[in-house]
């Protein structure tokens, strides 16, 4: 059998509530302007066009209480609280109505940006990618297993910095739910088991700086802390 060249990657893996198991993360799928305010907030129309995605690699998770580096190559790095879904089964062309089907459990997820390469980049029309995918761009709380919280449908959900609240919404008002999220998604990509989805942020993001703490929650679901360190 050959050997591998270099050590083969561990697949980056997020504990499961109230459980010794872990969620191996495949791949992160990132939903882009999924609440109306928060578009207008980002200089963009409100209307209801489809769903975008973009994707940040799995070595990005960042486990619940972990530090957050602060990246370089910016000075305007923000917080976007989102709801996450886990997938715990795949698919493709998954109706709404069958969605949740493939839903293994939701986590209280940040979808951290480098803002300004961020506006760099759309103004050039060139990818995201070194604003959104970089080392640590993804906190995540552990996964909360729907055989025990059910599907939420709504839910406030906030992020507060230092103990002062910054973003407050509910995941109600996503322009897109859940179901239509994956009905979307699943039309361009085959879906895995493993798969999770950050299904956008709601308005009031804002920049960060080493020694800030971030505290993230979302009523029915979980919440996650992470401090903001120098790198
Ligand atoms: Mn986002």
């Amino acid at each position: 059998m050959a050997s591998y060249a270099v050590p083969l990657m561990k697949t980056p893996a997020i504990p499961i509530a109230d459980s010794s198991d872990l969620f191996p993360v495949h791949r992160i799928f990132c939903v882009g302007r999924n609440y109306a305010e928060h578009a207008r907030e980002m200089g963009m129309d409100s209307n209801r066009e489809s769903p975008f995605f973009f994707m940040k690699p799995n070595s990005a998770i960042l486990p619940n209480g972990a530090d957050f580096p602060y990246p370089s190559k910016s000075d305007n790095v923000h917080f976007e609280i989102e709801l996450v879904v886990a997938l715990g089964k795949g698919g493709r062309d998954i109706t709404p109505s069958n969605s949740h089907d493939h839903i293994f459990g939701y986590a209280c997820g940040l979808d951290m940006t480098r803002r300004d390469l961020q506006s760099e980049m759309k103004k050039n029309g060139r990818p995201w990618e070194i604003s959104k995918a970089f080392d640590s761009s993804a906190p995540c709380s552990e996964i909360y297993p729907a055989s025990k919280i059910g599907h939420p449908s709504s839910g406030a959900l906030s992020l507060k910095v230092n103990g002062q609240t910054k973003q407050k919404g509910n995941i109600s008002d996503m322009s897109w739910n859940v179901a239509e999220i994956i009905a979307h998604l699943s039309g361009y990509f085959k879906l895995q088991a493993g798969d999770i989805i950050f299904t956008g942020t709601p308005a009031g993001v804002g920049p960060i700086i080493p020694g800030d703490v971030m505290e993230g929650c979302i009523d029915g679901v979980g919440s996650l802390t992470v401090k903001v360190v120098a790198s």
